[in-house]
């Protein structure tokens, strides 16, 4: 295969924010092209004006752009072509393989044998031809459907592989008989398998039938999402990679070791990848990260070193940066908890009270300048050596501070506080019991 003339393209309909299937689609092609030198190409097939959604071509251009999927032509619109599709369909009529039927033309599909053709990830298929029937390809009001402006283009725009979703394989006998009429050369085809939800059925809302930039909002990274979008439907032949950037997988991704079998969409999966992007970065990334994206995470007022030292505190547990918010607002704003949760195993309230004036007046003792994690942690585990089991001193402190079942420990919390408010969530807290 040479080379430089290959030319790919990616082919959406503007009928709605580009979703998963659609940024697996634009990958591939584009990961294609790339490794062989070649072309990526943005084409908006707009000829379904009902079905127009607007906003959608920003969304989709937006998109390619945010994960770096960079086209080097278009977007080519194939509502500017409406000349060139009515010339070919009258042609087809004039060579007697079309004919005009209230208002549209239709094209003759052959009624005998089989059409054959090689597909890269699917290999040699076979369709009868009688499985097809006579087919529009321009309708009345004077747009081409599919089955005709997609081949006319590709055609056009000498685009040598196409590859695109499963759904086309059973029309094949039309676009080869299509391309037979005009007397032109087939390009190759590579299918792509079908994105399954994680029982095997349809995608559902939760899943990837959800835009890419509901993901994206959601707080997951577009590296992760690239890459877990990248192992729906391949994965390297000969190792267990998992963690894939763009620049790698344009090394290592085969399109002929794409699967047939569909991709199941996997959520967990996606989380686990994200969590692994999150753990690569330093608080400070993943601070400006918020920032770029225009995360409301911390107050104006709020200092970078402790907003840093937050995001560390969570850092290792957090599969989406934007459980971030939810996980760590006691830093932010006064916690709101009923007092049981104060208690730790049997304790009565008088016990409970007891634990927390003794943190106070531990916590009061602390200078400013040595109210950090280290010390306050030396000083409390001591003392909680005079507690049957020590969570009686530390699970109410604890639970004062954050108004939370499950946090951080208090001694990092508390050094973020600082002593004002650490002392002053303790004696909330203690005022909660009386
Ligand atoms: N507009 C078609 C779609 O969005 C493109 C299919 C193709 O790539 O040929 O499904």
């Amino acid at each position: 295969m040479s080379n430089i003339h290959i030319r790919t393209r990616f082919a959406p309909s503007p009928t709605g924010f580009l979703h998963v299937g659609g940024l697996r689609t634009a990958l591939y092609n584009y990961l294609f092209a790339k490794q062989n030198g070649g072309k990526f190409i943005l084409r908006i097939e707009d000829t379904d004006r009902a079905r127009l959604v607007e906003g959608a071509e920003e969304n989709i251009i937006e998109t390619l752009r945010t994960f770096g999927l960079d086209f080097d032509e278009g977007p080519i619109k194939q509502s500017e072509h409406l000349k060139r599709y009515k010339e070919l369909a009258e042609e087809l009529i004039q060579k007697g393989v079309a004919y005009e039927d209230a208002g549209a033309v239709r094209f003759k599909m052959p009624k005998g044998g089989v059409t054959k053709f090689i597909d890269i990830i699917h290999g040699e298929i076979e369709i009868e031809n009688k499985t097809q029937e006579d087919f529009i390809i321009l309708k009345s009001d004077g747009f081409p459907t599919y089955n005709l402006a997609h081949l006319v283009d590709d055609h056009d725009m000498e685009i040598t592989h196409v590859i695109r979703g499963d759904e086309f394989i059973s029309s094949m006998p039309k676009y080869i008989a299509l391309h037979g009429a005009f007397g032109w050369e087939l390009p190759q085809y590579a299918h792509l398998p079908l994105i399954l939800g994680k029982n095997r059925a349809k995608l559902s809302k939760r899943e990837g039938e959800v835009a890419v930039k509901d993901f994206l909002d959601d707080g997951y990274f577009k590296e992760a999402i690239l890459n877990f979008v990248a192992l729906l439907g391949w994965h390297p032949s000969k190792s267990d990679k998992e963690i894939f950037t763009l620049e790698e997988l344009i090394k290592e991704f085969k399109l002929e070791d794409v699967q047939k079998a569909g991709a199941i969409f996997d959520t967990a999966k996606l989380d686990w990848m994200n969590s692994e992007y999150i753990r690569q970065k330093s608080p400070r990334e993943l601070l400006a990260y918020l920032k770029d994206a225009g995360c409301p995470f911390g107050r104006p007022a709020s200092k970078s070193g402790d907003l840093e030292k937050i995001i560390a505190l969570e850092q290792p547990r957090l599969k989406k940066l934007s459980e971030l918010l939810e996980k760590t607002d006691y830093f932010f704003r006064e916690p709101e908890y009923e007092a049981v949760l104060l208690e730790w195993k049997n304790m009565d309230n008088n016990q409970i009270k007891n634990s927390l004036e003794l943190s106070a007046e531990l916590l009061k003792a602390v200078s400013d300048k040595d109210f950090t994690k280290e010390n306050l942690e030396k000083i409390f585990l001591e003392r909680a050596k005079d507690f049957k089991d020590r969570g009686e001193l530390l699970w109410p402190l604890r639970v004062a501070l954050t108004g939370r079942k499950a946090s951080p420990g208090p001694f990092e919390i508390m050094e973020i506080l600082e002593k004002e408010k650490s002392i002053s969530r303790v004696q909330n807290a203690i005022n909660m019991l009386k």
